[in-house]
């Protein structure tokens, strides 16, 4: 993709502070962290989301995510992290080519997911679980 930031990373057209990569992924620093030491974990391939990530990819992408996890955790002394993808313009998403953030958290930090937890009533959730369960296709 000719105009995608992270494809241009990838290929090294624009510089970036790399953390690790292996033959699926390429981790960097985010350049407008919420901590210091906020990651993100970036497909080579370029796909816009996670359902366009290519499967034969999927278990390289998140051992990379693993990796650097265990490394921010070890060399940042986290209290915690949070791992999480924006998909969709609507769910947050500013770049269009699928990345997971992992983000250190430490005590009192005072960060907040403001979210605004729903009830189920009487058979709600069975039916979401078969709305869902009808579209379930693994992949190969
Ligand atoms: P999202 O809003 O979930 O799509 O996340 C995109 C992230 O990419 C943001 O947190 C940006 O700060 C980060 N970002 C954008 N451009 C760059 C860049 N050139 N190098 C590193 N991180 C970037
Ligand atoms: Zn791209």
């Amino acid at each position: 993709m000719d105009d995608c930031i992270f494809c241009k990373i990838i290929a090294r057209e624009i510089p970036a502070e790399i953390l690790f990569e292996n033959e699926d992924a390429l981790c960097i620093l985010d350049i407008n962290p919420i901590h210091f030491g906020h990651s993100l974990v970036i497909p080579k391939h370029h796909c816009r989301d996670f359902l366009e990530v290519k499967p034969s990819t999927l278990s390289g992408l998140m051992n990379a995510a693993h990796t650097v996890a265990r490394a921010t955790v070890e060399g940042l002394r986290l209290d915690g992290f949070n791992i999480f993808s924006n998909n969709g313009g609507i769910a947050g998403q500013s770049v269009f080519h699928f990345h997971l953030h992992i983000t250190p958290r430490y005590q009192d930090d005072n960060i907040r997911f403001l979210l605004k937890l729903k009830k189920y009533r009487n058979g709600e959730m069975a039916e979401y679980g078969k709305k869902i369960r009808t579209f379930i296709h693994q992949n190969p």
